[in-house]
């Protein structure tokens, strides 16, 4: 893996990553830039957590035609300057001009006792899995996602080693119904300057587990889940995927290591391999079983970045799509939103059924 790195004239780099071609030219090109918009981390004192304001995003790329797409190649000096200036690359990754989080966020102070602020220093990062518009990560082949593992990897490695990032989080969003702005297939990473609420519950319910029983709370799980068998929906070298035992939503999938890894990290070349496999198998599963692309989050939870050892840190995946049926989808409605408890309309022991059985489709 050979890595270029390309510092941009508004301060943000882009990193391209070739595997088999050579290291891509770099065109000069004019370049977009990123604009000077209010960024700040704002505490809701009556939550207890952050809530990040950034008016920048406001501005971004709103499902651009595809020739204005600004994650696809730029084809020359000339032609439509893209995000990516060159006219080929294998995976790209570039700091997102329209951040929540930024290196160089401006220092605040608190207005008042309940107006908490503070800086939102950290990375967001945008990264691109292929120059094909048209790709998703069930299309791309075998190689090419065992690719963004390892780049998945690197990112990890260099951004956890900044000592303002708490926690990497790297997700993708996936269809117009979730909010995405942009089809071609990519996935994003923020290095937060702080661990996010969700996965500081998890961190709390796995510090219990592990006062109680000294066992990680999420192999103990997937123990379980393999021993059970009727929620799994497929299984790969050192992974396991499957519908949780309490699914907040009817196809949501988790793809767990079966063994402690605490961080991409951790894993063997096998296992990056087999975890590589899984995502392609649970991508054409969904995509198979209606005959369309299913939106979904893809959220991956891992190692905290802050130097805090946590027993029950463990590598994981979440796969949220937003469908209950083919033509419904599940709001999150004010049980969900105003009390905070889902409503799952059926059993994930059917829906695993149902994922086990659709055919991938690559
Ligand atoms: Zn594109
Ligand atoms: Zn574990
Ligand atoms: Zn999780």
């Amino acid at each position: 893996m050979n890595k270029t790195r390309v510092d941009r004239a508004d301060g943000r780099y882009i990193y391209f990553y070739a595997f088999e071609a050579p290291a891509p030219v770099v065109l000069a090109v004019d370049e977009q830039m990123r604009g000077d918009a209010r960024i700040e981390l704002r505490w809701n004192a009556l939550l207890g957590e952050y809530v990040i304001v950034s008016t920048a995003r406001q501005g971004r790329t709103f499902l651009p035609p595809a020739e204005y797409c600004p994650l696809c190649p730029t084809v020359g000096v000339d032609a439509f300057a893209t995000e990516l200036p060159s006219p080929s690359y294998e995976i790209a990754v570039f700091e997102n001009r329209f951040p929540s989080f930024r290196p160089d966020a401006p220092a605040v102070t608190d207005e008042a006792a309940l107006h908490g602020r503070s800086s939102a220093n950290g990375v967001c990062e945008v990264i691109v899995y292929s120059p094909e518009h048209d790709a998703t990560l069930g299309s791309l082949g075998a190689k090419q996602v065992r690719r963004l593992v390892d780049v998945w990897a690197d990112r990890y490695a260099e951004l956890a080693a900044r000592p303002e990032v708490r926690y990497v989080f790297m997700f993708e969003n996936r269809g117009k119904e979730i909010g995405v702005t942009l089809t071609h297939p990519h996935g994003q990473i923020y290095a937060f300057p702080f661990i996010p609420p969700h996965v500081e519950l998890e961190h709390a319910q796995s510090e219990r587990w592990w006062t109680a029983v000294r066992r990680c709370l999420a192999c103990d799980l997937v123990a379980d889940e393999l021993a059970s068998g009727e929620r799994i929906v497929a299984v790969a070298q050192g992974f396991v995927a499957y519908v949780p035992f309490a699914a907040r939503l009817p196809y949501e999938v988790h793809v767990a290591a079966t063994a402690h890894r605490e961080s991409l990290l951790d894993l063997t070349d096998g296992e990056r391999d087999g975890l590589a496999e899984l995502l392609r198998v649970i991508q054409a599963k969904y995509d198979n079983l209606w005959g369309f692309p299913m939106p979904y989050t893809m959220s991956m939870h891992q190692r905290g970045t802050d130097g805090v050892e946590r027993p029950g840190d463990h590598l994981h995946i979440e796969f949220m799509p937003p469908y209950r049926t083919k033509d419904k989808l599940k709001y999150l409605a004010g049980v969900e939103t105003g009390a905070g408890t889902y409503i799952n309309d059926t059993a994930p022991e059917e829906k695993a059924a149902k994922l086990r059985v659709a055919e991938p489709r690559t």
